[in-house]
């Protein structure tokens, strides 16, 4: 069994519902897993905004706004009266809801419940369209199986030992559908894996039932060898280690959530990014091996800051480091690059919040500057040491551009270096033109 994930757009229209609905279909019996339909997210986001400012009326009138929306896809989706009338009452039911949770004393919960809205409605659209087509499509609950603890992270066991059952239950089903994003918390609290979480939820569900393979199917050909936006000669990189696409997915490639890469690699199941409008193009295949000696792509990764501390003190002092990092973490900034030298150490933040905290403290220490507005550029390929001259390569393509920092090391691949904004698109196509030459 497989699990196939769909995002927003795959799923945006009545039409899109069909094409992923005659995919899945050809594809035997499968976990489906979907994302909100396009902007719905965004849409239950404003709602929550307006309704934490106490604006009722324009909460309600947002609401109005989507439902109307997902009248005219109902509309269009179903020809059977009954399953339309089905439909629009699963979808008056979310709708009530919504407007249940449009009160004054609209709290962090109720957000949590207005969110999870969008899912709920797209994968009841679903069953109920394969059920017009005669398909037997089970809708599991994801509220009832998919868990984070108390630290906030996934609770593997706790989704293995409810999902299983729930499956086996369904020996005779034809496909199952079921929700992204929404999970309970260690509290039974409906809660969510953070945005783009749909990626991370089919992961999870992998990993639970040891699947044969996660498809993530999007709008593009795969992971491409740099940031089509940015580069005009991108190609789709055919095969990828999980540590490489888990690196270019936290340095910037925006296709796969980066936090949807562990899950899959410690349980070695493939991930496959694939294209809905092109299912028969190749995508990219994420996996356990490396291609020794081949530079795979670039990404970049934006609103970054760098901030220097040169010691007070004597040079590396002992414990200089130390008091460093403990400041950035008593603070819960996690930290990207590092590079140190006998007198000081830079490192990059990707969170402005409470960073005149971080420096009033840090200033205690050493002399501190800041940059702001840099990019980290990130190379992904087989970085191993021993290869020589790869690093060359990715830094003499740089030499027109000032380059702040270099980090290299500290896995085996990746090398990055922290440019100013302004240089991130010299950047990105001077190493598309000296990393993938053939394609440029
Ligand atoms: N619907 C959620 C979002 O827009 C989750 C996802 O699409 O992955 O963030
Ligand atoms: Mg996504």
């Amino acid at each position: 069994m497989k699990v196939l994930k769909f995002g927003g757009t795959s799923v945006g229209s009545a039409g899109r519902i069909k094409d992923v609905a005659a995919l899945v279909r050809e594809r035997g019996c499968n976990i489906v897993v979907l994302s909100a339909m396009s902007g719905t997210t965004n849409t239950l986001v404003e709602i929550s905004g307006y309704l934490y400012r106490k604006n009722i009326n324009s909460a309600k009138d947002t609401i109005n706004h989507l439902e109307e929306r997902y009248r005219n896809v109902l509309a269009e989706l179903y020809e059977d009266e009954a399953i339309l009338h089905e439909a629009t009452e699963r979808l008056n039911e979310r709708f009530s809801l919504m407007r249940s949770l449009a009160h004054d004393g609209f709290d962090e919960r109720d957000e949590k419940t207005m969110l999870a809205q969008g899912e709920l409605m797209s994968t009841a659209m679903m069953e109920l369209y394969m059920r017009e087509q005669g398909v037997k499509c089970v809708w599991l609950p994801a509220l009832d199986f998919m868990r984070t603890d108390s630290n906030g992270e996934a609770d593997i066991d706790h989704i293995t030992e409810v999902l299983c059952p729930m499956l086996e239950a369904n020996a005779d089903a034809d496909l199952f559908v079921t929700q992204g994003f929404i999970c309970r918390n260690a509290a039974g609290d409906i809660d969510n894996l953070q945005r783009g979480g749909s990626d991370l939820t089919a992961s999870l569900i992998g990993a639970a039932i040891h699947a044969e393979e996660i498809e993530i199917w999007t709008d593009i050909d795969g992971m491409h060898n740099n940031d089509p936006r940015y580069v005009e000669r991108t190609t789709p990189v055919a095969e990828l280690h999980f540590d490489e696409a888990a690196e270019l997915a936290y340095f910037g490639a925006k296709i796969l959530h980066p936090t949807c890469v562990m899950p899959a690699k410690f349980n070695n199941i493939p991930i496959r990014v694939l294209n809905t409008m092109e299912p028969d193009a190749r995508g990219t295949l994420i996996y356990n091996t490396v291609h020794s000696r081949s530079i795979k792509a670039v990404a970049a990764k934006d609103g970054v800051m760098a901030i220097k501390i040169k010691s007070s003190r004597m040079l590396m002092a002992s414990g200089f480091i130390h008091r460093v990092f403990e400041i950035f973490d008593n603070y819960k900034r996690p930290i990207d690059m590092i590079a140190t030298s006998e007198v000081g150490i830079s490192v990059t933040i990707d969170n402005p919040l409470k960073l005149e905290h971080i420096i009033d403290e840090l200033k205690e220490i050493g002399t501190v500057t800041v940059d702001y507005d840099m990019v980290i550029i990130c190379v992904v390929g087989d970085l191993e040491w021993h290869n020589r001259g790869f690093e060359a390569k990715a830094i003499d393509a740089l030499r027109h551009i000032p380059v702040r920092m270099i980090s290299y090391g500290g896995s085996n691949y990746n090398i990055s270096f922290l440019v100013k904004a302004e240089d991130k698109v010299g950047a990105l196509n001077a190493l598309t033109d000296a990393l993938f030459p053939e394609e440029a």
